[in-house]
C-alpha cells in the first residue's frame, strides 16, 4: 500500500515523501482512512510503531479546509488539541504536526510545564489551531483564561496508559468537561486495561479498535541479556561494558533520580561523556541533554523510566537497565527503545540478588528466561558503593509537597526494599553472585526457549496465556494494576 492510495491531500503526501516514508505503517494504514471518515478511535500502540503520523496526517486533512491565511486571531480558534504525558512526548508530537503541516497554513502551540508560562500566552494570544500540550500546564492556561476550548472538534489523547499512570486521570476529566460534546476523539495507548475502557467508555463514541503489533517488534531486533552481578559491581562492570565494547550511544536506565544523576557523575569520573534526565532537571537542561545524546556529543545518558517515556531515537544500539524495573511493563517500554527503524539493538540488563524477583517477574511476561552472560574480569575488582537506599529525612518529608511520579516511584520502592529487610526474606536459590556460570541449568527449565537466538515475543495467545499466569499467581512486589498481557499482545475488539 502506498501513502497515495490513502486520499492525502498533495500538500501532505509532499511532506510525507520528503521524510523519505513511502508506505504507510500498520497503524498508520488502519487509522488514517479511519479519523478521514471522522470515527472515534482507540488505538492500541506504543511509540515505535508510527502512531504519531497515524493521527497527525488525517488531523491535518480535516482541518485543512479550515486553514487561514487571515492575521486575525479569531481566524484561528483551536480546533484540535493533543494530550501527551511528557514534555519530551509533547515536543515530538507537535515537531511531527510542524513537520507534516509544513504546507498547510496552520498554526500550532506546545504547551508544557516546567518553562515560563508567559511565552505560551503570548503564542496562543496569535492565534493556533493546533494545541500539544501536557495536562498539567494545560489546566494553568485555563485558569489564566489564555486559551479558549470551546471550538476544539478533535481531541488526541496520546499514551493514555501513561497518563492514567500518572496521575493526571482528574486533570483529564476537567479538560474533557471543557471542551464541546461535539468532537471526534482519537485515543492511543500501548496497553488496554479495565481503567483505560472505563476512562474511553466516558467520553468516546462507540470507539473502533485498532491495534499493531510494534513496528519492527522488539522481539525480531533486540537481543536480551542479562549479567547476575552484585550491586557493588554494577558500576564497574557497566564502564568495562562501555569501554571494551566500544559502545558509542547508550541508553541508560536507573528507578530513582538520584541514582541517575550519581551514576553519571560516576561515568564522567570514569572518563566517559555521560549525562543524565530526569524529572529533578530543569526542561531546559533535560532538552539539553536529550540533543546531546541524539547527536552523538554525548554518549550515555543515564534516564529514569518517567524521563524517558517518549524518547524517540531511531537506531539507538544498546539500552543498559543499571537497575531493572520493578513492573514488566516497564522493560517492555524500556527496550522499546532500542531495535526500532530497522536497525538491530541489544537490551542488556545488570540484575543484582536483591532484583532477582523483578527479573522474574520480567520474565514471567516475556514467557522466556534471558539469556544470562558470564561476568568478565573487572579491572581489579574495585570496590564501587552501591547506590544507597534511602530514608527521605523527616526534614525532606515535612517540606516535601505533592509527590511527582519520580518520587512516588521512588518512595515504592524504599518501601519494597525496607519490608524485604525487614522480614529477612531468604533470596531465591538460584541467584548465582556475580559467578561467570548461570545458575540453573537453562536448558532444562526452559526446554523451548533457543537461547542462541535473540528474543523473540510470545505470539498473541501465548500472551494472554502469560496475563492468564500472571492473574493466577499475582507476583509478589506488584500490585496487578494493569493487564500485563495487554501490553504484548491483547484481546482483538472491534468496537469497544
Ligand atoms: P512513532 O510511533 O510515531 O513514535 O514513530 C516512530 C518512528 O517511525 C519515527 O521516527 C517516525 O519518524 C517513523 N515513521 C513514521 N511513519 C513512518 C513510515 N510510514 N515509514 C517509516 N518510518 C516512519
Amino acid at each position: 500500500m502506498s501513502f497515495a492510495s490513502l486520499n492525502l491531500a498533495p500538500e501532505l503526501l509532499r511532506a510525507v515523501l520528503e521524510q523519505g516514508y513511502t508506505e504507510p505503517t500498520p497503524i498508520q494504514a488502519q487509522a488514517i482512512p479511519a479519523i478521514l471518515n471522522r470515527m472515534d478511535i482507540m488505538g492500541c500502540a506504543q511509540t515505535g510503531t508510527g502512531k504519531t503520523a497515524g493521527f497527525t496526517l488525517p488531523l491535518l486533512q480535516l482541518l485543512a479546509p479550515m486553514a487561514s491565511t487571515s492575521t486575525s486571531p479569531a481566524k484561528h480558534p483551536v480546533r484540535a488539541l493533543v494530550l501527551t504525558p511528557t514534555r519530551e512526548l509533547a515536543a515530538q508530537v507537535e515537531e511531527s504536526v510542524r513537520t507534516y503541516g509544513k504546507y498547510l497554513p496552520l498554526r500550532t502551540a506546545l504547551l508544557y510545564g516546567g518553562v515560563d508560562i508567559k511565552p505560551q500566552i503570548k503564542s496562543m494570544q496569535g492565534g493556533v489551531e493546533i494545541v500539544v500540550a501536557t495536562p498539567g500546564r494545560l489546566l494553568d492556561h485555563m485558569e489564566q483564561k489564555s486559551i479558549n476550548l470551546s471550538q476544539v472538534q478533535m481531541l488526541v489523547l496520546d499514551e493514555a496508559d501513561r497518563m492514567l499512570d500518572m496521575g493526571f486521570m482528574p486533570a483529564i476529566t476537567r479538560i474533557l468537561a471543557a471542551l464541546p460534546p461535539m468532537r471526534q476523539n482519537l485515543l492511543f495507548s500501548a496497553t488496554f486495561s479495565e481503567e483505560i475502557k472505563k476512562l474511553a467508555s466516558g467520553f468516546m463514541r462507540n470507539p473502533t479498535m485498532i491495534e499493531v503489533a510494534r513496528r519492527n517488534a522488539p522481539a525480531e531486533l533486540v537481543t536480551h541479556q542479562v549479567y547476575e552481578v552484585p550491586a557493588l559491581k554494577k558500576h564497574a562492570l557497566l564502564a568495562h561494558l562501555v569501554k571494551t565494547r566500544d559502545m558509542q550511544q547508550v541508553l541508560i536506565f536507573c528507578r530513582m533520580k538520584r541514582d541517575a544523576d550519581k551514576l553519571s557523575r560516576q561515568l564522567i569520573r570514569d572518563g566517559l561523556s555521560a549525562t543524565a534526565i530526569h524529572g529533578d532537571r530543569s526542561q531546559s537542561e533535560r532538552s539539553l541533554a536529550l540533543d546531546e545524546f541524539k547527536t552523538g556529543k554525548v554518549k550515555l545518558l543515564v534516564a529514569t523510566d518517567v524521563a524517558a517515556r517518549g524518547i524517540d531515537i531511531d537506531q539507538l544500539p544498546f539500552v543498559i537497565n543499571y537497575e531493572i524495573p520493578n513492573t514488566p511493563e516497564d522493560y517492555v517500554h524500556r527496550i522499546g527503545r532500542t531495535g526500532r527503524a530497522g536497525s538491530p539493538g541489544e537490551a542488556i540488563s545488570l540484575v543484582s540478588p536483591e532484583e532477582m524477583d523483578y527479573l522474574s517477574s520480567i520474565e514471567k511476561l516475556l514467557k522466556r528466561q534471558i539469556p544470562r552472560l558470564p561476568l568478565p574480569l573487572l579491572g581489579g575488582d574495585r570496590e564501587t558503593r552501591a547506590p544507597r537506599e534511602r530514608e527521605p529525612s523527616a526534614v525532606s518529608r515535612a517540606a516535601a509537597p505533592a509527590l511527582s511520579e519520580d518520587e512516588r516511584r521512588e518512595r515504592a520502592e524504599q518501601r519494597r526494599v525496607r519490608e524485604a529487610k525487614d522480614s529477612g526474606r531468604a533470596r531465591r536459590a538460584p541467584y548465582a553472585g556475580g559467578s561467570s556460570a548461570p545458575s540453573a541449568p537453562l536448558s532444562a527449565a526452559y526446554p523451548h526457549f533457543d537461547f542462541s537466538k535473540p528474543y523473540e515475543p510470545p505470539a498473541k495467545d501465548a500472551a494472554l496465556d502469560v496475563a492468564a499466569v500472571a492473574a493466577k499467581a499475582p507476583l509478589p512486589h506488584r500490585p496487578q494494576a494493569r493487564s500485563i498481557g495487554a501490553l504484548l499482545g491483547r484481546k482483538k475488539l472491534d468496537k469497544v
